[in-house]
């Protein structure tokens, strides 16, 4: 007897050592042209709920006004049971966010983005009675500005799918919100269509279930557009490559037939079935996230380890206690309790000349930083030596390699390998068909790159 309580105790054990599996299952609601697709939010709502599954809907703003005016109280309420996010004021109308966010500034982007899109997360407030969980971008028309207004309209949680940014296709903070994005094996979008694949996909399913399980956790990101399962071709293709046609104008998507729309309700409740039948996965909702995984504030780790790493390579660090990022270990650097904060708005340059600074005027510097770290919430591009500057990578680099006793410190160039895990084909990552054609934004993905100081992989509590 005590033998068979003892094989039991081990089997839980290794049963319980598995990671959690998260499944993120989200739909972009977003189609405000086709009736049809209204029903299809409906129905994948109630479906959901009678599975006893919560889904995310990230809702466009423009989709929840004509909700409302539709008198589709019916709909609103249903998708109201799951978690609400939100997609943009209007999505595909033209200027989508890449294109108008590309020639601008860090600052003056993100008050341009929160001028655009506070209306609309204003309307999704309303109408569904939540501030949205999270916000992903219209197709590809990502841009970094649009993180410091997110966070100032009171959304925590970045959830999308693309590939400007990513660790290890799994969650991580970046501009200071929860990011799910770029998630690599561990996206699902199967075909809604084909039932032959469906084996295909539980087998997909599974391997990256075991494969978080073994990693200690994690989460899986599926989605699909409620449009989806009525129409056979995007609703916005009405602004494909630029246009910007008169509402008179719009022409509504081609309609699948009654039976095609079951078939892909079928598919879909099978493929979720399948994912609540595996031991130890759980449905999670963009809301739910930020208590699964620890808070982006931060400990303050071992200053010696930090500067090891920081004097080498300035990205972030894993250690036993938590992950840290270059910003996070600027701040313990220059002596500070590390804050939140945004990364630098350019890229600085070093024109100081010498080979070390006098101690004393290091001192200086560092004083200054701090104070202007504080003050803006944000890093220095670069720092002052009297007259001369040195780059905020080399600032760091130098501080991190300082031995703290010579009276001179000598100066250390910086190596931003923070930088690897920013997308660099800048035509690729924007490539949408709604996007003017040929559409490229370096500038963009250079502005993301500076806020890379702020990236870290997110861990599970
Ligand atoms: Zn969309």
């Amino acid at each position: 007897m005590l033998r068979l309580v003892l094989a039991v105790m081990l089997a839980v054990t290794a049963l319980s050592a598995k990671g959690p599996v998260y499944v993120m299952l989200w739909f972009d609601t977003e189609d405000y042209i086709e009736p049809a697709a209204d029903d299809a939010a409906l129905r994948i709502a109630t479906d959901l709920e009678k599975l006893g599954v919560k889904a995310t809907f990230k809702v466009v703003g423009e989709k929840a006004r004509v909700l409302e005016s539709r008198g589709r109280r019916d709909v609103i309420r249903a998708l109201a049971q799951h978690d609400i996010g939100y997609h943009s004021n209007y999505h595909s109308i033209q200027p989508t966010p890449a294109l108008y966010l590309r020639g601008m500034s860090w600052l003056d982007g993100a008050a341009e983005f929160e001028r655009r899109e506070r209306p609309g997360v204003a309307d999704i407030r309303r109408i569904f009675g939540v501030t949205p969980s999270c916000y992903g971008q219209p197709g590809s028309s990502w841009a970094p500005q649009t993180y410091r207004a997110l966070l100032r309209l009171g959304i925590p949680v970045y959830l999308d799918e693309s590939d400007h940014v990513g660790v290890n296709a799994q969650p991580f903070w970046f501009g200071g919100m929860l990011n799910v994005f770029h998630m690599g094996q561990f996206v699902i979008r199967p075909s809604l269509t084909d039932e032959s694949q469906i084996p295909q996909t539980f087998e997909k399913f599974d391997r990256a279930a075991e494969e978080l399980e073994a990693r200690g956790g994690g989460v899986i990101s599926w989605y699909y557009h409620p449009t989806e399962f009525v129409t056979s071709a995007f609703w916005d293709l009405n602004f494909a490559k630029g246009a910007n046609p008169e509402r008179s104008d719009w022409k509504n998507p081609p309609r699948r037939t009654a039976e095609e729309s079951e078939r892909c309700y079928h598919i879909l409740r099978r493929y979720v079935e399948h994912a609540k039948s595996r031991a130890g996965a759980r449905f999670v909702t963009a809301r739910e996230l930020p208590m699964l995984y620890e808070s982006s504030s931060v400990h303050v780790g071992d200053r010696t380890a930090i500067a090891r790493h920081m004097a080498a390579r300035q990205t972030f660090l894993t250690t036993e206690a938590g992950t840290l990022s270059a910003a996070d270990m600027l701040q313990v650097l220059l002596g500070m309790e590390p804050a939140v904060v945004e990364g630098p708005v350019a890229r600085g340059e070093t024109t100081y000349p010498e080979q070390g600074i006098p101690r004393a005027a290091l001192q200086r510097v560092k004083i200054d930083a701090a104070d202007f770290i504080r003050d803006r919430r944000r890093l220095p591009s670069e720092v002052w030596i009297g007259s001369k500057k040195l780059s905020l990578a080399d600032f760091a680099a130098t501080l991190a390699a300082d031995d703290g006793a010579s009276s001179s410190v000598t100066i250390r160039k910086g190596n931003l390998e923070m930088e690897k895990y920013i997308a660099t084909d800048a035509t690729g990552s924007f490539a949408w068909p709604i996007h003017p054609e040929g559409f490229s934004a370096p500038e963009l993905l250079e502005l993301a790159r500076l806020q890379a100081w702020t990236l870290k992989p997110a861990r599970l509590k």
